[in-house]
């Protein structure tokens, strides 16, 4: 799972991070170019490439399964 911070400021980002690390880019942006604003902003989850990647082999996988029971039966 992956996190990214969006800054309510000016639409910064960060990178596709865990929360941690992705928290941790947002403050350092807070302080950076917004010192006077309390941290604020929105969290964006999702799961990053290598999630996509997987779930397209598992799905590939899977077709290929059926292909073969098709040409058992
Ligand atoms: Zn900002």
């Amino acid at each position: 799972m992956t996190h990214r911070y969006w800054c309510d400021e000016c639409g910064h980002r960060t990178p596709r991070l865990d929360a941690a690390d992705a928290e941790r880019r947002l403050l350092e942006h807070y302080a950076a170019h917004h010192p006077e604003v309390a941290p604020g902003g929105q969290v964006e989850t999702g799961r990053g490439l290598g999630g996509c990647a997987c779930l397209g082999l598992t799905a590939l996988l899977l077709l290929l399964a059926v292909v073969v029971a098709a040409y058992r039966h």
